[in-house]
């Protein structure tokens, strides 16, 4: 996706189902990390913007690599910020970065045509066009706004 905010909604809606098993901050960092090579690529004038990064096995190492910066950078800076939050653990960090990768390459796939998420097994891409991208935008900003109310409520809660 070429806006990688729309991936954060579903990414609020991950945190509303999640709760405290979920950082939404490293799942975000996950989404950047992503979109770098399609950046990348798209500076360089490729024809084809989503390779590696956008793949089954390439989101895996991005998902690593999002858990081994993550963690370390969410723990310092919420513990900064004074919020009070605890640290989280490698198995949540872990756990963020996948959902944030893996349903990164699941978007993405619906709307991106030159993407092979299953390469080097397969190529061709059988979830493009599942639904329209404008469906796809509104799916995602629904889901942020159900996933973000949800999130503030319990927050309003328990506070
Ligand atoms: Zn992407």
């Amino acid at each position: 996706m070429p806006f990688t905010p729309f991936h954060l909604g579903p990414g609020a809606f991950f945190k509303a189902i999640g709760g405290e098993r979920l950082s939404f901050m490293i799942f975000g960092g996950s989404q950047n990390l992503m979109d770098v090579e399609p950046l990348a690529r798209m500076i360089r004038g490729d024809a084809v913007l989503h390779g590696m990064s956008h793949t089954i096995a390439g989101a895996f190492v991005v998902a690593l690599v999002s858990t081994a910066v993550g963690r370390p950078v969410r723990n310092a800076a919420l513990h900064n910020s004074g919020i009070g939050d605890h640290p989280i653990g490698w198995r949540v960090a872990l756990a963020s970065a996948f959902v944030g990768t893996y349903s990164h390459i699941g978007l993405d796939a619906v709307m991106h045509a030159d993407k092979n998420p299953l390469w080097p097994i397969a190529y061709g891409n059988g979830l493009l066009g599942v639904i329209s991208a404008k469906a796809l935008h509104i799916l995602c900003v629904v889901s942020g706004l159900l996933g973000g109310g949800f999130v503030a409520l319990r927050a309003v809660r328990n506070a």
